[in-house]
């Protein structure tokens, strides 16, 4: 039987001459890592801008806290969206100002809230009674911002259930909230991570309105919608253009709130600093398990305790690429840990060239979200992923 050449589309990834970069920077450097490309992630913020000229990015820290990515977002201009008061240190001691930072997280402490506000920070979310009174005794008079509850169909890393409440509950706490001395300033929602269905802002947007007008019936005039995150990034599953989400997007909140749009705000992680990830890593062992089993095992230096934990489930898809030749042959990819879960795909089938053996390094691209901020501190005595800037 003849079988197929090993392919795999680099160019759609990454250019030549990039990828010449990535191989000169990282030749004489232990496997595994990432190298992050900030001049991609100035130029994606630049692309959301031009895009989307009727938002104001507040970028979503935990996709990628490096110092680095913060500081060059900073100096873009973009917000930020904090889950934590150590995420509020550190863009402090990065000396981004207070009033660019939000308390994104619906889940606080309450001396938690206290000590943003000391710092200064005056934004924060909110979807249950007793966050919000936390929110009314330690940081007064501040604006606070209500997550809907949205379903996360279609999306490839989902953040259903967990935050947000039924527009119902939001309408008591948009009351209450200004009845306690807050300002109830407006609504967020998140369609869930790498949406690829862009209807899904449709729906959100839609029970946005019916609140928008809920609350004007009783003289509370809400200024501002968060669209959250779930923009997309290049793994193989494919996805729409960003350009192509702006426009629909602006489409459905035109079709409800016409020409006077309330503030609109977003709060990109993976979109922003995806793409501008690559992680190098290195063959450890191929076996085959049984002599007429069909698949090869292939465990690499990194797996899901070492940043790739999206691969739970075979959510998110990364793109791998190896530089043999050979016939294209179906493989099992797994991690290197002494745990079962440890395996990274084998419903999807990657494909390899034959002739792949141990020592040979493997390219991961779109790795620059949700990796490194991810992985166990170690496990197996593993260290955390180490990462470099280019
Ligand atoms: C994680 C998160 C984001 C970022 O979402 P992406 O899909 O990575 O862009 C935005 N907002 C909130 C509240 C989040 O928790």
């Amino acid at each position: 039987m003849r079988k197929e050449k090993y392919e795999f589309p680099l160019e759609e990834y990454i250019s030549s001459k990039e990828f010449k970069k990535i191989k000169r920077f990282s030749r004489d450097k232990e496997t595994p890592f990432l190298i992050v490309d900030l001049e991609k992630i100035r130029v994606m913020y630049d692309q959301i801008v031009e895009h989307m000229s009727f938002v104001k990015i507040y970028y979503a820290v935990k996709a990628n806290p490096m110092d680095e990515v913060i500081t060059t977002l900073k100096d873009k201009g973009s917000s930020f969206d904090v889950a934590t008061i150590y995420e509020v240190d550190q863009l402090l001691r990065l000396e981004v100002e207070p009033g660019r930072i939000s308390y994104g997280n619906t889940i606080k402490k309450e001396k938690d809230i206290a000590y943003a506000y000391e710092r200064g920070i005056r934004l924060f979310v909110t979807d249950c009674e007793s966050d919000l009174r936390k929110l009314a005794r330690n940081a007064p008079g501040s604006r606070v911002f209500f997550r809907v509850l949205t379903e996360s169909d279609g999306a490839d890393w989902p953040l259903s259930r967990k935050f947000g409440a039924h527009p119902d509950i939001i309408y008591k706490l948009i009351l209450k909230s200004h009845a306690l001395g807050l300002e109830p300033y407006g609504l967020s929602f998140h369609v869930g991570s790498q949406q690829r269905d862009i209807g899904q802002w449709d729906n959100a947007i839609s029970k946005c309105k019916y609140l928008f007008t809920a609350a004007a019936e009783k003289g509370i005039h809400l200024r501002m919608i968060n669209l959250g995150g779930g923009f997309p990034a290049k793994y193989l599953s494919p996805a729409n253009e960003l350009e192509t989400y702006a426009h629909e997007i602006y489409r459905f909140l035109y079709e409800d709130f016409g020409e006077e749009l309330p503030e609109i705000i977003i709060e990109p992680g993976r979109s922003l600093t995806a793409d501008a990830g690559i992680i190098v890593s290195e063959v450890v062992m191929v076996s085959k398990k049984a002599k007429f089993n069909q698949y090869r095992w292939v465990y690499l230096d990194i797996g899901k305790f070492g940043g790739l934990i999206e691969t739970l489930d075979e959510c998110i898809k990364y793109p791998i690429y190896c530089e043999k030749k050979g016939c294209a042959e179906e493989v099992i990819l797994a991690g290197p840990t002494c745990d079962s879960m440890d395996i990274l795909y084998e419903d999807h089938k990657y494909t390899f060239p034959h002739t792949l053996k141990e020592g040979n390094r493997v390219y991961i691209f779109t790795t620059g979200a949700y990796t490194q901020s991810y992985c166990s501190v170690a496990f197996n005595g593993f260290p955390p992923l180490k990462a470099y800037v280019l």
